[in-house]
């Protein structure tokens, strides 16, 4: 990859959606290193299937910088199944006054995640390979929000992420076109899990002859989450709320 060419891309593709505020030259130097980080690893390891600069560019960078508005300022984050890193690098990068645990059950993509962290002198970020339903045993109601991308359909993702949140706190869910009915699914469970639905944003991204269809949905944490939850993934899975 060639940083110019890279560096003019990307600030293109920002000002394309109205997302310009969000870059500076420090931020883009970063997201330049990440996504020449990304392309190489995931040679060896199955990180992510988008490997080409603009795909790179709006399907990971610019549509995971979308939520950091939606982020409080100053907040404890949590990303569930972050994968590659998204959407907590992009969001780290972006958003220094806060801090950022990337959390996924994989451990070679958590490896991944560490290094870049190191590489890109993330001293906001730190990540950690864990099952979500076992880790919220030790991180019950710790953060100000919680993120999740492409992890599992609302009615059990917002199982493994409610818990995380502190009353007052959100749990930010970035969907695609099937967010009205998976909302419809979950309407009950996330009351039942201390939620309640405070916003849905849709919105389409494009850069060049790619888009990408994304729904954000916002819940905040109204009440605690009772105790029995989350039960084991498998029971979950056979029993969304
Ligand atoms: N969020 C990333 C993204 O958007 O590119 C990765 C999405 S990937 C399709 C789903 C990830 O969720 C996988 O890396 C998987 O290991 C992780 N995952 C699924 N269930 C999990 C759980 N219960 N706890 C932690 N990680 C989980």
């Amino acid at each position: 990859m060639n940083n110019n060419i890279f560096s003019e891309k990307i600030k293109q593709a920002f000002k394309h959606n109205r997302y310009s505020s969000l870059l500076t030259d420090s931020s883009i130097d970063k997201f330049f290193n990440l996504a020449e980080l990304l392309v190489e690893a995931n040679k060896i390891t199955n990180l992510t299937a988008i490997t080409d600069e603009d795909g790179i560019i709006l399907k990971h960078f610019l549509d995971c910088a979308t939520i950091s508005k939606s982020i409080p300022k100053n907040s404890k984050v949590i990303d569930v199944g972050c994968g590659g890193g998204f959407p907590s690098l992009p969001i780290a990068i972006i958003r220094e006054d806060i801090s950022v645990l990337s959390l996924d059950s994989t451990g070679k993509k958590i490896d991944f995640v560490n290094s870049a962290i190191k590489e890109l002198g993330l001293k906001n970020s730190r990540a950690i390979c864990a099952r979500a339903e076992e880790y919220v045993k030790q991180a019950r109601e710790e953060f100000d929000c919680c993120v999740s991308r492409a992890v599992a359909r609302l009615n059990v993702l917002d199982e493994l992420c409610l818990p995380f949140v502190k009353i007052g706190g959100v749990f930010i869910a970035m969907k695609s076109e099937k967010a009205q009915e998976e909302l419809t699914e979950a309407e009950s469970g996330i009351i039942k899990l201390g939620g309640r639905i405070i916003s849905t944003e849709k919105q389409t991204l494009s850069f060049g002859c790619n888009t990408a269809s994304r729904e954000t949905i916002t819940i905040s944490k109204i009440f605690e989450t009772p105790e029995q939850y989350p039960r084991k993934y498998a029971q979950i899975l056979k029993k969304p709320l």
